[in-house]
């Protein structure tokens, strides 16, 4: 009672509550037997932060505003047991050689004090902040420590201690690193894990819908232990440290199966570097009608893959979803009756009913060879993982004429291109005519939050950078909304807005949902050449890229921009993503 009248007399000085309100608050206290804080927050008399304030005025101590609970370092701020750091509110933020420094609510609780110096054995330079800031940092540090790794509690025990661990064969600390490397990344949805030497530490970073983040720091004393765990969870050789090696590792994780494809190679830095790509099932194996195409191209796609004969390319840059929309084509055709045979490199997936190989260039097993060996088991359909070079495309041209549906990806930056590359590695443009029946070029793009992308109004240099100009492909947009476009003066009246006005688009936000990053997995966005008479009678006098690509446009194709631009009316995603996606894809007029 004493305490809380001490406490009471300095906020009463300090202009944070009447006397006349403290008397009726101690008469509360006295029958709650609450804390006089506590009671000034709950009847909003002041707020903890007004109270933090004059205590620390009183004290003669700082008062902090905020803590950055990710500049604690996890092993001082963790040190006392948390049940003790949220009684007293009490965190300690960092350590030099002779002093500790710490926040804390309440400076007049000197126990929890006194506790926090016999701890560390040194002197507290002590600030005040407000309870709820205290209490959230506590949370924080420790849930850091949770999500962190084991190897950095070893590395608690000091110098002697991270030798033993080292040097003894127990080595379950960086077992339970590395398992939790994937249960984290699963958790945050990474489709990469790359392990790192840095010069004096080793960093793991995931790649999360296309862009890296750092995950971990761990002292790189542990990385040639982690690689060692690493190539025997892989199967690779230990020993073998000059030279790179592929791997591949299958996991169960939370009840889902994952496969896990392991690349190191030797680095300048003296250890070497890791990088593991996770195949989840779910994420390759999706239908065609999950890809996210718009409607005229879905039903030509749809068309596309039931023909019995002809070629069907997917186009774009690594990474950009083509494994994930073939596999999407063969499950649409998938059937007993049909005989499906695939040439990977690698077999990214086991589809059951389909026959799929893998390509072993070492042993002579190419993608020609594989294909060669097809026309010989009868095959309806065939998959070629990739057309690389003339032989390949030559053996798929003539299974095309001979009766049989080819599927294949081509490294082009847009559809039209496909016909030029295939006539530039040699093959006769008549040949490409009478085979290739659709081309379909694909990027990805990071699909917003839908818990917190944010509405603006679009602006008009946007709009003129996602090609929605007055004039060219302002029709296109029109027949995609299916809503009156314009914009430039001309009235631009889409449903529900009023004249003049201009399209809402949406920017990322960030929330709990998403980790503060604004965006939710990723999204394909697509260009769909089919090879019709007009485009046909290109192909066969061989005309540029761009000819072809502006004929098949008045044709109705939409480009990749031009879908991306749909997925931006959508709201599906930004122009940013969709600008950055489709850098290459310009139209020369
Ligand atoms: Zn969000």
């Amino acid at each position: 009672m004493l305490q809380e009248r001490v406490l009471g007399n300095i906020l009463v000085r300090h202009g944070v509550v009447a006397a006349e309100t403290l008397e009726g608050l101690y008469d509360q206290q006295q029958e709650k037997r609450a804390h006089l804080a506590d009671l000034i927050v709950q009847n909003k008399v002041a707020s903890e932060a007004d109270v933090a304030r004059a205590l620390a005025a009183e004290c003669c101590l700082p008062f902090v505003e905020s803590i950055d609970a990710e500049a604690v370092p996890i092993e001082v701020g963790t040190r006392l047991p948390i049940g003790f750091c949220r009684s007293n509110k009490l965190i300690v933020i960092g350590e030099s050689e002779d002093e500790v420094y710490a926040v804390c609510a309440d400076p007049l609780v000197t126990d929890g004090i006194d506790d926090v110096r016999a701890a560390f054995g040194k002197p507290v330079n002590l600030r005040v902040g407000a309870g709820e800031i205290v209490v959230e940092a506590i949370n924080r540090v420790y849930e850091r420590k949770e999500t962190a790794s084991d190897l950095r509690s070893d590395e608690e025990l000091g110098d002697e201690d991270e030798r033993d661990i080292l040097d003894s064969d127990d080595d379950a600390p960086i077992i339970r690193w590395v398992n939790s490397l994937f249960a984290q990344a699963v958790k945050e949805r990474a489709s990469d894990i790359h392990i790192e030497p840095e010069e004096k530490e080793v960093v793991v970073r995931y790649r999360i819908d296309g862009e890296l983040y750092i995950s971990r720091r761990a002292s790189r004393q542990f990385m040639p232990s982690v690689v060692a765990r690493v190539k025997i969870m892989a199967g690779l050789n230990i020993a073998e440290k000059r030279l790179p090696q592929d791997g591949r590792i299958s996991l169960k994780i939370a009840g889902r199966a994952i496969d896990v494809r392991v690349s190191t190679i030797p680095t300048s830095r003296d250890q070497e570097r890791i990088v593991m790509r996770l195949l989840h099932k779910t994420n390759v194996l999706m239908d065609l009608t999950e890809l996210g195409f718009a409607s005229r191209d879905y039903h030509l796609m749809s068309h596309l893959v039931t023909r019995p004969n002809g070629i069907v390319l997917v186009t774009g840059p690594t990474g950009s979803g083509k494994t994930t929309t073939l596999y999407a084509c063969l499950n649409k055709i998938n059937r007993p009756n049909v005989n499906i045979l695939t040439a990977e490199d690698p077999v990214e997936y086991e589809i059951g009913g389909i026959h799929q190989v893998p390509v072993q260039a070492k042993i002579g097993l190419t993608f020609a060879s594989a294909l060669r060996a097809f026309l010989r088991q009868d095959p309806d359909v065939i998959m070629v993982g990739e057309t690389r070079d003339r032989e390949t495309a030559d053996i798929a041209m003539r299974a095309s004429m001979t009766g049989h549906l080819v599927l294949s990806t081509l490294h082009t930056n847009d559809a039209s291109s496909a016909f030029t590359r295939l006539v530039d590695m040699g093959i006769e443009p008549f040949l490409v005519r009478t085979t290739v029946i659709g081309v379909l070029a694909q990027r990805l793009v990071r699909v917003l939050c839908p818990h917190c992308k944010q509405p603006y109004e679009a602006s008009l240099q946007e709009l003129e950078e996602l090609g929605c100009g007055p004039d060219r492909t302002r029709w296109r947009i029109n027949r995609q909304l299916g809503h009156a476009y314009r914009v430039h003066g001309v009235p631009y009246q889409p449903v529900g807005w009023t004249e003049g006005a201009l399209p809402i688009f949406h920017r990322a936000g960030g929330c709990e949902k998403c980790e503060g990053k604004g965006f939710i997995g990723r999204k394909g966005i697509y260009e769909l050449l089919m090879a019709d008479d007009v485009v046909g009678q290109l192909v066969l006098k061989n005309a540029d890229g761009q000819s072809i690509k502006r004929a098949a446009q008045q044709q109705g194709m939409d480009t990749l921009r031009d879908d991306g631009a749909h997925k931006v009316f959508e709201g599906t995603t930004t122009v940013a993503e969709v600008l950055a996606a489709t850098q290459e894809d310009v139209i020369e007029e």
